[in-house]
C-alpha cells in the first residue's frame, strides 16, 4: 500500500483534485484497486488527526476484504442502534451519511445505506485506535461500547487482511 501527500484536496464530480479550490474539501481519499491513499499536506502539521485519518483510510482496505459474516455483524450493530434511536457517530464521514438516510434506505439496504455502513465502520475503527476527546465523537457511550466490543473481537480473530 502506498501513501502520498498532496495540497488542498477536494472532490468534484467524483474526482479527487489537488490545489484547484473547486469541490468539497476532504482530508484524504483511498483508491482500493491501486492500493493507494492520498492525504492532504495540512495533516502533516496535525499528527493526532493524521493518525486518525490514516486509521480510517486503512480500514477501508480492511472492509474491502472483511467478508460477509463480519459485515453482517456490523450491519446488525447499526440496525440495533437505529432501533434504539442512537444519534451521532464517531466521525464526520459517517455522521453526514447517517443524517441523509431515509427509512427506505435502511429497509432496502440501498447504496446510500451501504456507503454509510462502510464509513461508520472506518470511522469507528479510527475512533477505536485513537480514542480520547474529539468533536466528531458524538455517539453515546453505551453504543460506543458495542462498537468497541466488535473491534476487540475482530482483532482477536487474528491479523486483518488489507
Ligand atoms: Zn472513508
Amino acid at each position: 500500500m502506498s501513501f502520498e501527500f498532496r495540497p488542498g484536496l477536494t472532490i468534484a464530480n467524483g474526482q479527487l483534485l489537488s490545489g484547484t479550490g473547486r469541490g468539497t474539501e476532504v482530508h484524504a481519499a483511498c483508491f482500493l484497486p491501486q492500493r493507494k491513499v492520498t492525504l492532504d499536506t495540512d495533516l502533516i502539521e496535525r499528527p493526532r488527526e493524521l493518525r486518525r485519518i490514516v486509521a480510517h483510510e486503512v480500514f477501508h482496505f480492511v472492509w474491502w476484504r472483511l467478508g460477509n459474516p463480519r459485515r453482517e455483524e456490523w450491519d446488525s450493530i447499526l440496525t440495533r442502534e437505529r432501533r434504539e434511536g442512537a444519534r451521532g457517530e464517531l466521525g464526520y464521514s459517517a455522521d453526514v451519511l447517517k443524517e441523509g438516510l431515509k427509512p427506505a434506505d435502511w429497509k432496502r439496504l440501498s447504496l446510500r445505506w451501504r456507503h454509510y455502513r462502510c464509513e461508520s465502520f472506518c470511522d469507528s475503527a479510527a475512533w477505536f485506535f485513537c480514542r480520547g476527546l474529539h468533536s466528531e465523537y458524538t455517539l453515546a457511550p453505551r453504543f460506543r461500547r458495542r462498537r468497541q466490543a466488535f473491534f476487540e473481537s475482530l482483532l482477536d480473530g487474528g491479523p486483518l487482511s488489507i
